[in-house]
């Protein structure tokens, strides 16, 4: 799907405005100039034994000596179809930390590398994105009953999903 991306000109057009109306990116971008030699691989996910998802790996960049800095993480939500808030807060309660979304990235309190960060996305992945019958990231959340489910589009599956943070 990448070739997609390059050419999909509305894409492309938000990435300038991007560039061109925040402090952020600039701010990234000299994170990324101080940490060029950082993870910045574009692996598949494999979340699913032999089930590769074209997902990027997050991209992780120290922010001081504090923070990090989870860059493409709007694009990763966006890949699962999945709320970024919602998405953060998982995070959250996994790190036992705080985080905040940005334009596009998300600011997460602790030292933690791409390594760490990659498992715990893959964990929501998992729990609240693949369907547990045929594996396909093709599913919504739906609740009924204050009970969350995960509906899949390929199959008609409906799983609830059953998680309790630790
Ligand atoms: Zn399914």
């Amino acid at each position: 799907m990448d070739y997609l991306r390059k050419f999909d000109p509305s894409l492309n057009k938000k990435r300038q405005e991007d560039q061109n109306n925040t402090n952020d990116l600039d701010y990234l971008k000299l994170l990324d100039m101080a940490f060029s030699n950082f993870n910045n691989n574009f692996n598949n996910i494999d979340v699913n034994k032999g089930q590769k998802i074209k997902i990027h790996s997050p991209n992780i960049l120290k922010d001081g000596s504090t923070h990090i800095i989870w860059t493409n993480f709007l694009d990763n939500c966006k890949s699962i179809n999945r709320e970024p808030k919602d998405v953060m807060e998982f995070i959250k309660k996994e790190l036992f930390t705080e985080a905040s979304v940005g334009t596009d990235h998300l600011k997460i309190r602790g030292r933690y590398n791409a390594h760490q960060i990659e498992s715990i996305f893959k964990k929501y992945i998992i729990e609240f994105v693949t369907c547990n019958t045929c594996k396909n990231i093709t599913t919504k959340l739906v609740k009924q009953n204050r009970i969350l489910f995960k509906e899949c589009s390929s199959c008609g599956a409906s799983n609830s999903i059953i998680y309790e943070h630790k």
